[in-house]
Order: C-alpha cells, then sequence, then structure tokens
C-alpha cells in the first residue's frame, strides 16, 4: 500500500474519488498476498497463476465469468483451523470439532475435501444434507442449523444419523423430541436412538470486523434469549413452584428450553450453541459470548443435573477482502479463547465443556478468485463530493464551476449474479488486471457487472493499470464465500461454475450453467 492520506477522502497521489483506506499501490503488478489463495502467482509476461496454471487458459477451457478455487488452499486453511483450535485448546478440553459452515460454499467435491482433513460440517437445509450424502459423510459428522426446520428436514437428518440437531426455538425443540419418539414406537430398533441436540441461545452479543455490541435482548429470528424473564408464563409458574418467585422472575427461555430438553426421552442434549456474527476480526466479542455461555452452562448443570457435554462458538471468523483488512490469524483468536475458557471454567469450578466452532469464510473465502473477461470501458464525469466553493473551484467564464474528476467505469462479464455481496452489504473488493502485467500508470476504477442495474458493482474503487481494456481478464479475489452460494439467474445469466485447480490440473467440482440449463424449467407456450 501507498502513502498515508493526508486530507480525508484524498489520497496523497491517488484520485480524489477514491477512498480514503484505498491508497495507491507502488506495484500495480503485485498481489498482496492475504487476499488470494497461497499458491497464487504471477508466471511469464506477468500472467496470473494458480498453481502453476495460467488464467488464460483457463478461461479458454472453461469460459467467464468462472470461479477458480485452489484446493490446496482450501484443504491448508481447513488444516491450519484445526491444528490452531486443537493445539490451543488441547489441555482445555483435549481440541475442537470444526465444523465447516457449508453455506458459505458447499458442493460435495468440497464437503469430501473438508471430511479429509479433519473437520465436520454444518448444514442448515435439507438440501445441504443432500449433498453431504452425496460426498458420503458419516451422519455423525454432521449438524443440522436452521430457524424453521420442516418435519421432513428433521425426519432426513434422524435418517442419516446427524451428530446434532442445533434446535432454534421452544417449539422446535416439541417437534424434534416428537418426532424421535414417534419413529421410535414405530421400529424397535430406533428405540435406544435418542435425538442428538444442541440448544441455540442469543447471548447477547453482536459482533462484525473490529466491534461487538452487548444487549440484553435481540431483535433476531435465531436462537432461544438467555435475557432474564423471557421464558413462559408457564414455565414461570413451574419455577416459581420449584424455587421461589425470584427465581421465576428472571427464568429465560433458553433455561426453559434446557428443562424441557431434560425432560424429553427421546433427546439427547448434547450442549449449548452461539453463533455472534460474521467478519469478525478482533477475538473480545467471542470472549464475552464464551463467559455468559459457559456461566449459563454450569448454572444449568447444577440446577437441571444434566451434563452439557459441548459448547459450540459458532462461526464468524474474518478475512482480508481488500489491503486494508486485518484480520487476526486464527491462532491467536483459538488462543485468546482458549485462555477465556479456561479461566471461567476454573472460576465456575466446573469440568470444560467440549468446544465447537463453525467456520465457513475463513476457510473458504480467499481461496477462491472470480476470472471475468473485461468489456466496454467508460470514462464518466462527475462532481467531487463536498469540494465546493472559492479556493477550490475553477473559474470559468464568469461562473464558479463545480470541480469534477473522471471516474472509469470497467465493466466484465458477470456482476451481480455471481456476486451479490456488494449489493447486498456493501462489501468492498480488490481486483487484478490478470492476463498480463502492465507498466501503466494507476487509474481509478469502478469494476461494474453487465446487469440492467445502476447498484450492479463488483469492485467499487480499486487502481488498476489505465491500460485494461477490452478482452483483458480481470481477477477479483477473496470469492469464494457467499458468492457461489448467493448466485442467480438475473437477466438469464448462467451462474459460473466452479473450477479446482490442484497440482497443476484443473476440473469443474460444480460446472457452468449452459443456455439449455437456462431455458429447461420454461414449460413452453
Ligand atoms: C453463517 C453461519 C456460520 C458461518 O459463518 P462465517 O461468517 O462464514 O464463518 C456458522 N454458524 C452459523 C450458525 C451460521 O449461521
Amino acid at each position: 500500500m501507498a502513502e498515508e492520506t493526508a486530507v480525508p477522502g484524498r489520497t496523497a497521489s491517488g484520485s480524489p474519488l477514491a477512498p480514503a483506506w484505498l491508497g495507491v499501490p507502488a506495484n500495480l503488478n503485485a498481489l498482496e498476498s492475504k487476499l488470494w489463495a497461497h499458491d497464487v502467482d504471477r508466471g511469464p509476461g506477468g500472467e496470473l497463476t494458480v498453481g502453476g496454471l495460467g488464467v488464460g487458459e483457463l478461461a479458454e477451457r472453461f469460459g467467464t465469468p468462472l470461479f477458480v478455487l485452489s484446493e490446496d488452499d482450501f484443504r491448508a486453511r481447513a488444516r491450519a483451523f484445526k491444528d490452531a483450535f486443537d493445539a490451543a485448546f488441547a489441555d482445555v478440553c483435549g481440541g475442537v470439532d470444526v465444523y465447516y459452515a457449508g453455506k458459505a460454499f458447499l458442493c460435495s467435491a468440497v464437503a469430501a475435501w473438508a471430511a479429509d482433513e479433519g473437520l465436520r460440517l454444518d448444514t442448515c437445509s435439507g438440501g445441504e444434507l443432500a449433498v453431504a450424502a452425496k460426498a458420503g459423510l458419516p451422519g455423525e459428522s454432521l449438524g443440522l442449523h436452521g430457524n424453521n426446520k420442516s418435519d421432513a428436514e428433521i425426519e432426513r437428518a434422524l435418517d442419516l444419523g446427524v451428530g446434532r440437531i442445533v434446535v432454534d426455538s421452544l417449539d422446535e425443540l416439541e417437534r424434534v423430541a416428537a418426532i424421535a419418539a414417534a419413529r421410535a414406537d414405530a421400529d424397535p430398533e430406533r428405540r435406544e436412538v435418542r435425538a442428538k441436540v444442541m440448544l441455540r441461545l442469543t447471548p447477547g452479543v453482536h459482533a462484525h470486523t473490529h466491534e461487538f455490541i452487548a444487549t440484553a435482548h435481540e431483535d433476531q429470528k435465531f436462537g432461544l434469549s438467555m435475557a432474564p424473564g423471557t421464558a413462559s408464563a408457564e414455565f414461570q409458574a413451574e419455577v416459581a413452584e420449584e424455587s421461589g418467585p425470584e427465581a421465576a422472575v428472571v427464568a429465560s427461555a433458553a433455561e426453559e428450553a434446557v428443562a424441557a430438553a431434560a425432560g424429553h426421552d427421546s433427546i439427547e442434549l448434547l450442549g449449548l450453541h452461539c453463533h455472534i456474527g460474521s467478519q469478525i476480526f478482533e477475538p473480545e466479542g467471542f470472549e464475552v459470548a464464551a463467559v455468559k455461555l459457559l456461566t449459563f452452562l454450569a448454572a444449568m448443570r447444577s440446577a437441571y443435573d444434566v451434563a452439557l457435554p459441548e459448547l459450540d462458538l459458532g462461526g464468524g471468523h474474518g478475512i482480508a477482502y481488500t489491503p486494508a483488512d486485518t484480520p487476526r490469524p486464527a491462532a491467536e483468536i483459538a488462543e485468546v479463547l482458549a485462555a477465556v475458557v479456561r479461566s471461567t471454567c476454573a472460576e465456575l469450578k466446573i469440568t470444560p465443556p467440549r468446544i465447537s466452532i463453525e467456520p465457513g469464510r475463513a476457510i473458504v473465502g480467499s481461496t477462491t478468485f472470480t476470472l471475468y473477461r473485461a468489456g466496454t470501458v467508460k470514462d464518466v464525469v462527475v462532481d467531487l463530493p463536498g469540494v465546493d466553493g472559492p479556493g477550490h473551484g475553477e473559474e470559468a467564464a464568469g461562473t464558479t464551476a463545480t470541480p469534477t474528476a473522471v471516474r472509469r467505469y470497467l465493466s466484465v462479464d458477470g456482476g451481480m449474479s455471481d456476486n451479490a455481496r456488494p449489493v447486498l452489504y456493501d462489501a468492498d473488493y480488490s481486483a487484478v488486471l490478470a492476463n498480463r502485467a502492465s507498466s501503466a500508470a494507476a487509474q481509478l476504477t469502478r469494476v461494474v457487472g453487465k446487469h440492467c442495474e445502476s447498484g450492479d458493482i463488483v469492485v467499487r474503487d480499486v487502481y488498476l493499470p489505465a491500460d485494461a481494456g477490452r478482452g483483458d481478464l480481470i481477477a477479483v479475489p477473496g470469492t469464494g464465500a457467499y458468492c457461489w452460494a448467493l448466485s442467480s439467474n438475473y437477466n438469464y445469466l448462467g451462474r459460473p461454475g466452479v473450477v479446482a485447480v490442484r497440482h497443476g490440473s484443473a476440473r469443474w467440482i460444480v460446472r457452468g450453467e449452459t443456455e439449455q440449463d437456462l431455458l429447461s424449467r420454461d414449460m413452453g407456450v
């Protein structure tokens, strides 16, 4: 990255339209390593390569837009997470179960790689369970999430023998218990098989990037509230009878669920779960949530005589999308969390539960870049924001002209149909010219898609070589998570496929859609 900014909104030598955080790179051909898979490099002529394969050949063979995923990088990141957390928690609970959150990007190949590297798999629908089954993963290695699981999804999970159903509400707890009981009644061989359940709780902690907020009540659809007074009137009356009115008024929905689960023969209550946010860089939010959950877990163990052997601290670990992003390494987060679990359990005088986590983005996000073909380039004159009046403007024909600057729009052959995150979340990305090196000057550029929508932005602000244009290849790193998964057929664009590269060879793991696919559900006139 280049010089610090002098004036807000301006880089020292960059465009006045650039955001403050975006410096002018000293070398436009250099790759910021934290944004890319470890085996992405520049080859002869400056062509971008992955696992030794040039992007020109990939574009030729597979077409564009294309998701290009490094299998070695996926495996390395999966292993690194598992190793880092296992090492940090070895003396606390003998290691950590790492569930890859499949919703970030799932197909049978990545499910199988995750399993190879010692990870389990989180799913949140019958469809995701079907992918896991197609990959041949053992049921015990699967978790099922969701705030509105259908009876059919619960049945399917039980058929597969999933390791855990993460229950999201009291209503769902009763449905899981009833379905499991009915199955046991119908089939004597299932009599001993109980449904393994975790309870998803909302600890009132919400984290994103550099901040976390803590509140008593969470205004969201997920989970069971830990806040005092959130239990049903019915449960409060029960508690009042058992333990007096003081205990009754503070009883929470979470406590009610523990009590209910403990009362069902068809349920094996494994423990508690929380998930506090996404794209989290700092460990503090995880620490606050861990202390809350452990304190509650200790109270429930003694109040209801339940073992609660497991605690899941969720996912949300962040990655770098632009040079300005600085997530902490997994090992650092792991050590901070291990320290807080160790000391809190010692204080509470409890045996530490087995810890699990659910990273999605942090495993797959940086493994993948999207390869686009550039098309139309348009330079648009725009008014400079927040700069006007005498002293800044130029005098022209007796009037004070508003200062202007040129913004370059470079269009690519995909857009919001293959990356909805800029539209949905205002997400920032980065990009490079991929088919060649260039010694042209840096040009602030907005990379946009080809959809009929002015918000169809792929990369809001990036410096690209001024000679990048039609026919060039543009690569956008960090598109492994929540891009293919959220892709659509808007404007009847076929969704791009995903190519996995390993040891110098490339193969489809999900093929791209053809025009025939696009028309296959149209029932005709
Ligand atoms: C989305 C989600 C995850 C994964 O989140 P990332 O930000 O991709 O790590 C994990 N657990 C639950 C319950 C989720 O909903």
